[in-house]
């Protein structure tokens, strides 16, 4: 009986409940966003949200880090350069 107790998590843009480690866990730190550190709140997103167009990311994102829209933007593309730029 393997994967039973696999933890399920949302994704905060699609809503979707997926196993954790299909998601990628972020949290909102000192204006940026960032990998799960450890510490504070923390919310998940699924690989296929994190990269769609910063629209449709807006929403979730502003709510879940208390930001307005156009900071939200801003970290949601550095934080994607650094995905890409590895
Ligand atoms: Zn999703």
């Amino acid at each position: 009986m393997a994967n039973i107790n696999k933890p399920i998590r949302m994704c905060i843009v699609c809503k979707e409940r997926i196993y954790q480690e299909k998601l990628i866990r972020l949290q909102c730190k000192n204006g940026k966003l960032a990998y799960f550190t450890g510490i504070g709140r923390s919310f998940y997103i699924c690989k296929n949200c994190i990269m769609k167009n910063n629209g449709k990311l807006l929403k979730p994102f502003s709510r879940f880090c208390k930001q307005d829209k156009k900071t939200v933007l801003k970290i949601l593309s550095e934080f994607k350069e650094n995905i890409v730029n590895g």
